[in-house]
């Protein structure tokens, strides 16, 4: 029988997730698809409670509604509850389950441990949240910048980590800002001329152009992590969740990059 999953978000039409998982399940012969699930805010949790009886074994959750599927939940992993916002839904034992992959999937694709680093979180809105949790459980000393520095005190504060005003040198620095999703975005929207490049830099934001932050880390010789590999282990992580299986990096890598939506 089919079984189906899904990301619920709106919009959901630039998702890269159907093409990386409906592959996944391709390669390994499971009769499986992954379906875009667009559904407003004041739909969600009624969608969610439909999904098991219509077939559905877990779902993916983007923005805006991260915050509703942990509300929606009946049980939560730690990540999920520290972070206060859940990425992945998987309907087992009668039960709607929470889990925030974000996290774990950003320490997946770092090259090695954090542990010890000093670490540089750009941004603080939730996708700065999950790394800066990840980091700050992974052993890193991590520092948090925001353009909107209240914001930034606010979720230092919340997970026992430090918030900087002025950005500060680090091994690793992370770009969890929205910068780069624009065209019109510029290195300058990043207070990154005080600083040398890390060893290690992570960009989170993808697409099909390459991203100033990318840019800035390149010319400083970093180790480049880009949006895209976090993107592919988030969703190995929930494909092996929802499937017991153990998912298909190269290939989810492969469609992932290959898939140009919108
Ligand atoms: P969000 O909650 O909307 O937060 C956006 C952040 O970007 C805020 O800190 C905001 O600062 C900052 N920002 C926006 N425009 C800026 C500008 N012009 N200059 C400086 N800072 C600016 O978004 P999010 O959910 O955290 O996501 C952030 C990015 O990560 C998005 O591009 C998203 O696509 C990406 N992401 C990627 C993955 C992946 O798997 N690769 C996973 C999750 C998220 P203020 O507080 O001052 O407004």
């Amino acid at each position: 029988m089919l079984t189906l999953a899904g990301v619920l978000g709106d919009p959901v039409a630039h998702s890269r997730s159907p093409a990386m998982h409906n592959a996944a399940f391709e390669a390994l012969g499971l009769d499986w698809r992954y379906v875009k699930l667009p559904v407003p805010p004041e739909l969600f949790a009624e969608t969610v409670r439909a999904l098991p009886e219509l077939g559905y074994r877990g779902a993916n959750v983007t923005i805006p509604h991260k915050e509703a599927a942990l509300a929606v939940a009946d049980s939560a992993s730690d990540a999920a509850r520290a972070i206060g916002a859940a990425n992945t839904l998987t309907f087992a034992d009668g039960e709607v389950q929470a889990d925030n992959t974000d996290a774990a999937g950003f320490l997946a694709a770092l090259p090695r441990s954090p542990a010890g680093m000093g670490a540089l979180v750009l941004g603080a809105g939730g996708a700065a949240r999950a790394v800066a949790w990840a980091l700050d459980r992974a052993g890193a000393r991590v520092s948090v910048w925001n353009r909107t520095p209240e914001r930034a005190a606010a979720l230092a504060a919340d997970l026992g980590v430090a918030s900087v005003e002025a950005p500060v040198a680090a091994e690793l620095v992370v770009n969890a800002t929205s910068v780069g999703l624009r065209s019109e975005d510029s290195i300058d929207d990043l207070p990154l001329a005080w600083i040398d490049p890390p060893a290690i830099a992570v960009e989170l934001v993808y697409g099909r152009h390459e991203t100033p932050f990318g840019a800035w880390a390149a010319i400083g010789a970093s180790e480049v992590v880009d949006g895209l590999e976090v993107l592919v282990r988030q969703g190995a992580l929930a494909f092996e969740a929802w499937t017991g299986q153990e998912p298909p990096l190269d290939v989810m890598r492969r469609a992932a990059r290959a898939s140009s939506s919108p």
